[in-house]
């Protein structure tokens, strides 16, 4: 959808009148590094791209595009996986990158107050000197935004302990289409009314633009231990985690990697990682000295009756820290290896991991296309790296059509077709599987409750039932829709 020549300038002028010039992109080439997110297989030209730096010039620009009937797309870092900030052809990128204040640290409340364009782990950085820290930590850490992964739920390493960033966001400002601002959650315990503090966690970015954030801080644990298991069977790495869990001991963070990521992570990284290993599992334990002995010693244990070859412990923080960086750069290691890949992301129950692997491996193959494996096992939450080669014609193709099996697989076995990446571009047709017309019924209800003209990122995460009809996953009698009286976007 393209926009007409009248429209576009009009809207370019009001937006003019409000951001300095230098703020708003408007060329082809000023447009490109936006074309994208971190799937970087789908790529559009916005109309602009508008880069403010106060609420009152978000609340002028959704005020402008709302009376135009402009789609917005909000855009933090730009690190999604799913094509949540891929831009909309006939509207503008909003960038949220200049709101990079961390305005408040409550050491006594443990909270930090922060604008959306602050990078997660700049947060972890300036509680640090209290002792503090924030839990939620994805491996694109770095670089992420808070509102990116307010907008996508986002989870990580530490995530199996201390929950997803909806267990870690105490209260959230957004701006709404109408360019109102409203607060929701609070700073106690629980708040009266609808839980929408939930509902605008994981929304990615169709409910309303994120302006500010207050997310908990939780105090450094006393002491950190670090497992490294390698095993010689895929099968048995995947019981093993189970096997923990079962044990009644919760670990700050269980990940798990196959050999393709094991030799990517290593070559990169240097890591130590046992190059002749099929699999391997890091297992972080944390809490007082005599909590992690006995943890340590449990898990040990387990790892070794679950067929472990070799069992490392790493105390020191640097020998920790050389672990982990092996797994924290795995993505881009693997980027190494392979001239394209596509990351794909769903969770399934921990039991199933063993049989979900081997799943994967025999898709591999009949797909004709190598695949790596590293991911959140704690969490059953996988991440398939399907390698490919763009310039090969049809092999993004095959690509999808393996990442859309291996989807499928996941709710066949009970999972869900995301982790934590979103739906965005790229699951929409998987959310057809997932839920029933009725359920996705529901979700519009929701949108067209906080977006009647749907300007808020459209054509994201919700698939129209028309899409659903069409794709087989909805029954149409008579070529009737089901639920006429739903608004359709
Ligand atoms: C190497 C690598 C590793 C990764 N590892 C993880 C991981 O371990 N765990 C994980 O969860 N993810 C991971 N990701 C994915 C990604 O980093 C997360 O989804 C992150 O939360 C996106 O943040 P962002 O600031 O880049 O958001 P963007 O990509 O800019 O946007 C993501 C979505 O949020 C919306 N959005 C952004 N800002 C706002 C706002 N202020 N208001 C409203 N909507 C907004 C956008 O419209 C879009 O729908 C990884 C990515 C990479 C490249």
């Amino acid at each position: 959808m393209s926009l007409d020549k009248n429209t576009r300038n009009n809207l370019l002028f009001q937006l003019g009148e409000i951001i300095p010039y230098e703020y708003l992109y408007t060329s082809e080439e000023d447009l490109k590094p936006y074309e994208c997110d971190g799937l970087s297989a789908y790529q559009k030209l916005p109309i602009a791209v508008v880069l403010p730096d106060t609420i009152e010039q978000i609340q002028s620009i959704v005020r402008i595009c709302s009376k135009l009937k402009i789609p917005i797309v909000a855009r933090g870092a730009g690190t999604g996986l799913s094509g949540g900030a891929l831009p909309h052809e006939g509207g503008i990128i909003l960038g949220l990158s200049r709101f990079n204040q961390i305005l408040e640290i409550d050491t006594k409340k443990q909270m930090a107050r922060v604008q959306p364009g602050v990078r997660n782990l700049a947060i972890t950085e300036a509680a640090r000197p209290f002792g503090l820290y924030y839990a939620p930590d994805p491996s694109s850490q770095i670089a992420c935004s808070i509102g990116g992964n307010v907008a996508e739920n986002a989870g990580g390493v530490h995530c199996l302990k201390y929950g997803l960033t909806v267990h870690n966001v105490q209260q959230v400002t957004i701006v709404t289409i109408d360019g109102e601002i409203i607060t929701l959650g609070s700073q106690t315990l629980d708040t009266l009314g609808l839980d929408l503090l939930a509902l605008i966690t994981g929304s990615e970015g169709m409910l309303g633009i994120i302006v500010e954030i207050i997310v908990k801080l939780l105090p450094k644990p006393e002491k950190v231990s670090v497992l490294m298991a390698s095993f010689d069977k895929v099968e048995d790495a995947g019981n093993a985690v189970a096997k923990i869990i079962a044990e009644g001991i919760i670990p700050a963070g269980l990940e798990m990697m196959d050999k393709p990521a094991i030799h990517a992570a290593e070559d990169f990284a240097k890591a130590n990682y046992p190059l002749d290993a099929e699999a391997i599992l890091l297992c972080e334990l944390d809490g007082d000295k005599q909590q992690l002995n006995e943890q340590i010693a449990i898990v040990e244990t387990t790892l070794r009756k679950a067929n472990a070859a070799n069992v490392v412990i790493a105390n020191s923080s640097e020998e920790q820290a050389r672990l982990w960086a092996g797994r924290k750069s795995a993505f881009p290691a693997v980027g190494r290896i392979s001239p394209d890949y596509y990351c794909m992301d769903g969770t399934i129950p921990r039991k199933q991991i063993a049989y979900v692997l081997k799943r994967i491996s025999e898709l591999s193959k009949q797909h004709g296309l190598r695949v790596a494996n590293v991911f959140h096992a704690g969490d059953g939450n996988l991440h398939p790296l399907i390698l490919y080669d763009a310039n090969i014609p049809g092999e993004l193709e095959v690509t999808e059509k393996f990442g859309a099996d291996i989807l499928e697989l996941c709710v066949e076995v009970g999972g869900t077709i995301t982790g934590e990446h979103g739906v965005g571009h790229e699951k929409i047709d998987q959310m057809c599987i997932q839920f029933s017309p009725q359920e996705l019924s529901q979700f519009f209800a929701v949108k067209h409750a906080f977006d009647p003209d749907s300007l808020l990122n459209p054509g994201k995460a919700i698939p129209t039932l028309h899409r659903c009809a069409e794709l087989g996953g909805m029954h149409v009698h008579n070529g009737e829709l089901p639920h006429p009286d739903i608004p359709r976007f």
